[in-house]
C-alpha cells in the first residue's frame, strides 16, 4: 500500500513536472516567433496567441483531470481517451522527465502500470460487468522442462502443478473467462483479435505490460508484473492471490447486465 501511495506520488510530480516543462516549452515556442508574426499580418500574434493558449489549456486540464482520476480512484469525464493520451503521449514524456531528474525507465512503467491499473479499475466500476475477460499469460510461465504445447492450446496442460498454468486453469474454470498463455507480442496481438475481450487481465514484466497496454489501446488492461525467481524469462511465477482478487473486484463488484 505505501509503496503504491509512493508510485502514485511519483506519477503526479512527474505528471506537474511535465506540466511545467510543457508550459516553458510552450510558452518559449509562442514568444520567440511572436515578435516575427506581427511582420507578416498585424492579427497573426493575437490569432498564434489564441491557439496556445487553447493547445495549453486542452494539455493542462488532460492532466488536471489525470491527477483527480489518479488521487480520488475515480472515472472522470474523458477517462476512455485520457488512458489512451498518458499511455501513447505521457508515458514517454514522463520516462524523458524521469530521465532528467534521475527516475528509472523501469520505475516510471512500473508506476504507470500500477496508476493505469487505478484508472482501469475506476472504468470498470463506473460500467457494467465485463462480458469477456480474457487473462493473458507470458509463454515463460510455464515449466522450462514440460514436454506439452500450451500456447493456443491452454487446455492441454496436464495439471501436474509443476508450474502455475494448472492453478490458471482452475481460476479461468472457477471466473468462465478465457485464459491464453502468448509467446511474444504478435501472437498476443493474435489472441486478442480472435478472442475480442472487453477487458485484458495481463501478467508479465514492466516492458511487456507497458507494450501491451500500448498496443491494445482502447481495451482497458489491468496489469499483474511476474516474479521472475530464476531470472527474465525462464520458470517466472505469478502471484496468483492477486489474480483472484482483481479477478473478484472486476466480476462481482459491478451490476449484473441486464
Ligand atoms: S502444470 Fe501444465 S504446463 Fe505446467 S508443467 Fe505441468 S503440464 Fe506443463
Amino acid at each position: 500500500m505505501g509503496s503504491f501511495l509512493s508510485e502514485k506520488s511519483l506519477i503526479i510530480g512527474l505528471l506537474l513536472a511535465a506540466c511545467v516543462f510543457l508550459v516553458a516549452g510552450l510558452g518559449l515556442l509562442f514568444a520567440v516567433p511572436y515578435w516575427g508574426f506581427e511582420r507578416l499580418h498585424p492579427l497573426l500574434p493575437q490569432v498564434a496567441g489564441i491557439f496556445f493558449v487553447v493547445l495549453l489549456t486542452t494539455l493542462l486540464s488532460g492532466f488536471g483531470l489525470l491527477i483527480v482520476s489518479i488521487l480520488l480512484g475515480r472515472d472522470v469525464p474523458f477517462s476512455a481517451l485520457l488512458r489512451h493520451m498518458s499511455a501513447k503521449v505521457l508515458l514517454p514524456l514522463l520516462i524523458l522527465v524521469g530521465r532528467l531528474v534521475g527516475v528509472s525507465k523501469k520505475a516510471v512503467q512500473h508506476a504507470f502500470v500500477n496508476v493505469n491499473n487505478e484508472l482501469v479499475l475506476a472504468w470498470v466500476r463506473s460500467r457494467r460487468k465485463p462480458r469477456h475477460v480474457l487473462l493473458l499469460m507470458p509463454h515463460c510461465l510455464q515449466f522450462s522442462q514440460c514436454p506439452v504445447r500450451v500456447t493456443f492450446h491452454v487446455d492441454n496442460c496436464k495439471r501436474c502443478g509443476q508450474c502455475p498454468i494448472a492453478e490458471l486453469l482452475e481460476i479461468k474454470e472457477r471466473y468462465g473467462i478465457h485464459l491464453a498463455v502468448a509467446t511474444g507480442g504478435t501472437m498476443a496481438r493474435r489472441i486478442v483479435t480472435e478472442t475480442r475481450p472487453d477487458l485484458i487481465v495481463a501478467v508479465a514484466c514492466e516492458r511487456d505490460l507497458v507494450s501491451g497496454i500500448q498496443d491494445t489501446l482502447p481495451l482497458p488492461v489491468y496489469g499483474i508484473f511476474n516474479e521472475r525467481p530464476h531470472g527474465p524469462c525462464v520458470d517466472t511465477r505469478v502471484p496468483l492471490e492477486e489474480v483472484r482478487a482483481v479477478l473478484t473486484s472486476l466480476m462481482e463488484t459491478n451490476q449484473e447486465r441486464p
